[in-house]
């Protein structure tokens, strides 16, 4: 109500506020739309991918969940898209057509899986694998490794069904997944400093008794695996 108005009194009008003389063009639209995916495509996209490669994590397991959320693994639907005739049945649940999506969030065995380790999937707001890994890490950051590790044993177990009609139990998969990260993580520990000069333990050297009296030194060992034990010891005058 306080703009103030010209003199000269015009009517109303359209104007479209990207182009100069204020007309729309199809153009002016077009260079618009892609004005706008080129500045999403540059911070959510990006930033997804180079997430994925900064994992801390076996370099097979980052490849998976990259193929994953191409959606360029070999599961039944990529295969009949291909014309492969296979059984279109997800080969771990028998229920449901097995997609990229289906094998690691909403087939029966995944969810068990994201259960034990307390990680709420969101099958239904996704569409594909890379929009539901989105939003599990937007929930779950921190635990982004051990996520992609299952992914990967999940995988495995989904592999072992197929070819060699073997499958792990959930608890399986959570272990597996759990000591590989821990085995991976203990052995890409970075190497301690050395100490400083000032902190090395001090060396303990042996020092004679005083006259008149004995030393024992004394050591002992276990053998657990021979059901053993040894025991030596060392007795001394000055
Ligand atoms: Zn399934």
């Amino acid at each position: 109500m306080k703009i103030p108005l010209t003199a000269h009194g015009r009517e109303d009008r359209m104007y479209w506020i990207h182009d100069k003389k204020g007309t729309y063009s199809v153009r002016s639209g077009y260079k618009l739309v892609m004005a706008d995916s080129f500045k999403h495509s540059h911070t959510t996209i990006e930033s997804f991918w180079n997430k994925i490669w900064r994992y801390k994590i076996l370099a097979k397991v980052r490849n998976l969940i990259w193929r994953a959320s191409l959606n360029v693994l070999p599961t039944t639907d990529q295969l009949r898209a291909k014309r492969v005739d296979v059984d279109s049945h997800c080969p771990v649940c028998l229920m449901h057509e097995e997609s990229v999506l289906h094998v690691f969030v909403p087939c029966e065995f995944a969810e068990k899986v994201w259960e034990t380790v307390g990680v709420a999937s969101s099958p239904l707001l996704a569409a594909n694998f890379k929009d539901s890994l989105t939003a599990t890490l937007k929930n779950h950051h921190q635990d982004q490794e051990i996520i992609a590790m299952l992914c990967w044993v999940i995988w495995m177990n989904r592999n072992e069904t197929v070819l060699n009609t073997k499958s792990f139990t959930v608890l399986k998969v959570v272990t597996i997944a759990k000591n590989f990260l821990q085995q991976w993580q203990d052995a890409n520990q970075p190497p301690s400093k050395p100490a400083a000069n000032s902190n090395r333990p001090e060396l303990v050297k042996w020092k004679p008794p005083t006259t008149s009296s004995l030393k024992l030194n004394i050591d002992a060992a276990i053998f657990e695996d021979q059901g053993k034990a040894g025991l030596g010891l060392v007795i001394r005058n000055d």
